[in-house]
Parts: C-alpha cells; sequence; structure tokens
C-alpha cells in the first residue's frame, strides 16, 4: 500500500485504486468478449463466465451445443461427487480410477481432447487440489498425456 493511501485511503477507480494500484472485489467494469460467454474486467483484466444465451439447441454468442453443455456440466459434477470419497486423490493403482476413466472417454467421445481440457478447466475450478490427479487418471484417453 502506498504512503499517501496509508494515511489518506484509496482512490478507486472501479476495481483498482489509481494512487497505489491495489485490487478490489467490487467495482469491475465486465465487457463481454465478443463471441465468447466470458466477461472481462476492462480495469483489471480478470474474467468469469455468464450465462449462455441458447437459441434453440445453440448458444446465439459463443456457438456452443447445448447437448455438449449439458453433458459437460453432469461430467464435472459427477467428478467433483467421485473425489468427495477420494479426498486425497485416487491411486493409480487401483480399479477406482475406472470410474473416473469412464468420464473421461464419455467427454472424449462427445468432443475430444477440447472437452475433456474444458472439463478439467471447471473442475480445477471447484477442486483446485486434485486438478493433478484428474489429469494422470486420464491419461491416455482421448490423446490425453497426464
Ligand atoms: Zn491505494
Ligand atoms: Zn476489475
Ligand atoms: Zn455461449
Amino acid at each position: 500500500m502506498g504512503f499517501t493511501c496509508k494515511i489518506f485511503g484509496h482512490k478507486w477507480n472501479g476495481c483498482k485504486c489509481i494512487k497505489c494500484g491495489v485490487r478490489r472485489e467490487e467495482g469491475h467494469n465486465w465487457l463481454i468478449v465478443e463471441g465468447k460467454c466470458i466477461e472481462k474486467c476492462s480495469i483489471c483484466g480478470k474474467e468469469h463466465t455468464i450465462e449462455h444465451d441458447w437459441n434453440g439447441g445453440k448458444c446465439r454468442r459463443c456457438g456452443m451445443d447445448k447437448q455438449i453443455e449439458t453433458l459437460l456440466n453432469e461430467c464435472v459434477d459427477e467428478l467433483v461427487q467421485m473425489y468427495i470419497w477420494a479426498p486425497r486423490g485416487f491411486p493409480m493403482v487401483r480399479d477406482e480410477t475406472m470410474s473416473v476413466r469412464i468420464v473421461g472417454k464419455k467427454l472424449a467421445d462427445a468432443g475430444g481432447f477440447k472437452l475433456m481440457l474444458e472439463a478439467h478447466k471447471r473442475f480445477v475450478l471447484k477442486n483446485p487440489y486434485m486438478g493433478r490427479n484428474l489429469e494422470m487418471c486420464w491419461d491416455g484417453i482421448g490423446g490425453w498425456a497426464g
């Protein structure tokens, strides 16, 4: 924190102090990223996802397929549930890894490596500590290299 901010307090421009550069979690200026269902703050660059704009089976904005999106959500939920019972991750030698691999295979069949990557990304948001374990469990599926 800058010296003047310490005495007089921050001078906020939305989410960022214009005097010392410190950021806060309020006052973001969200702008929709062209062609994506993502909003980005024009001040600090932070991103978050927004609801898709469904038009029949496809998103008007980003072109996402509704069935794929549903599958993605289901798979991520399933994985999150599985890891509740394996708080230290899945040991590579046991049969339990199979259930995680089945989900990976489902994703690979529906959308290949790209979809697995997206699912992995979403999973990590919910369970940051197990991202590496999931990578290893999925080794070899749909071109995935853990
Ligand atoms: Zn400041
Ligand atoms: Zn911001
Ligand atoms: Zn979308």
